[in-house]
């Protein structure tokens, strides 16, 4: 068991820390700054164990140098297909290997997830998944360097996770993707349900995260351009046609 807090950086993002109870360590997703870190290990008195990275992004690379200043021998892990990009790696990883985090007895599995940028990876250990700017709550990640097909299949491996997976995303999007989503989909009552519950949430100032993948199959448009009825609607024939036309329309929308 992992206890996983989320800590607030920039304007929306989170930076996922891994802690549990008994355990000197911890480990760190996406560290774009340093400072909520360093803030957070002092006030939990943690040593830093591990940084995972998904992509190359600053809002997700910008506090390495520091921490790596701080934490000398701490393991930063990322993508091998953008290690040139992220020169503070330790480690790199893609579709296949296993990362052992020995102190937390866990080990995570890495998935291949382009789109967003081309190498952009996940960290998945049942039922955690961290999985940085490739889906969202309610939405998906902008396509920066990957074509519409591969996103779609980035996002139709995540789908076949079990239904009980808790995703972590690395942004708080939720709201202004439930806006476009309900422009999709105006009749889907799980879809309108969940956007009272975000607003609540919100109004109280917490995150909306964690999200869950049952949860993300009944409200993420994103995830339902199987839905024949969806394709009909846009006139398109094809699951990825429709991702497509629903990433252009997201990209021009004003929330
Ligand atoms: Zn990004
Ligand atoms: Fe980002």
């Amino acid at each position: 068991m992992l206890t996983i807090s989320p800590l607030a950086a920039f304007e929306d993002n989170y930076i996922w820390c891994l802690c549990q109870p008994d355990n000197p360590f911890c480990v760190v997703v996406d560290p774009g700054d340093a400072k909520p870190v360093l803030t957070f290990l002092q006030q939990q008195q943690k040593s830093l164990y591990a940084i995972l990275i998904t992509h190359h992004h600053p809002d997700h690379t910008g506090g390495l140098a520091e921490l790596r200043q701080a934490w000398p021998d701490a393991r930063i892990i990322g993508p091998t297909a953008e290690h040139t990009k992220i020169p503070l790696l330790t480690e790199q990883v893609q579709q296949g290997d296993v990362v052992q985090l020995t102190p937390f007895n866990t080990q995570f599995q890495v998935i291949d997830l382009p789109g967003h940028t081309l190498g952009h990876i996940g960290f998945y250990s049942k039922p955690y998944l961290f999985c940085g700017d490739t889906l969202f709550s309610a939405g998906c990640g902008r396509l920066f360097e990957g074509t519409p097909a591969q996103m779609h299949n980035s996002l139709q491996k995540l789908a076949a996770l079990p239904a009980d997976t808790e995703v972590y995303c690395t942004h708080e999007y939720t709201l202004a993707n439930l806006r476009f989503a309900l422009t999709i989909e105006p009749d889907n009552q799980p879809l309108q349900a969940y956007q009272q519950h975000c607003q609540n949430l919100r109004r109280r100032n917490k995150p909306t995260l964690p999200t869950t993948l049952a949860t993300e199959l009944h409200i993420n448009p994103f995830l339902r351009c199987e839905n024949n009825a969806l394709q009909q609607r846009y006139q398109q024939d094809s699951a990825v046609g429709l991702f497509s036309q629903l990433r252009a329309m997201k990209d021009q929308f004003k929330s």
